[in-house]
């Protein structure tokens, strides 16, 4: 997939078409404060049955792993220069930024 790094979009803070530029960003650092961790530390504390008996063996699950690279963007506006996140990034197998 080939995305140009600059484009003509729409800006919610200038309320017109304006220049933009796009840079990919990073995955931060997991949090230790998440739902989705506490649970898993929870688990692995050792206390309750781990969901083993309210959930399906993790064979049964239905899940594909995914093909393509997930990657995420934002857009800054060249007039007021703020950064816009691209909803929900991009997905493909090869991502290039062409200049
Ligand atoms: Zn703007």
């Amino acid at each position: 997939m080939k995305v140009p790094k600059k484009m003509k979009r729409y800006c919610k803070h200038c309320r017109k078409h304006t220049e933009q530029t796009l840079n990919l960003t990073h995955r931060g650092k997991r949090s230790s404060l998440k739902d989705g961790q506490r649970r898993r530390d929870r688990i692995k504390r050792g206390h309750g049955d781990g969901g083993h008996y309210s959930r399906k063996p993790i064979k049964d699950w239905n899940r594909s792993s995914k093909v393509s690279n997930y990657k995420g963007a934002v857009l800054e506006c060249s007039e007021c220069h703020k950064k816009m996140v691209v909803k929900g990034g991009f997905r493909a197998k090869r991502f290039e930024i062409k200049k």
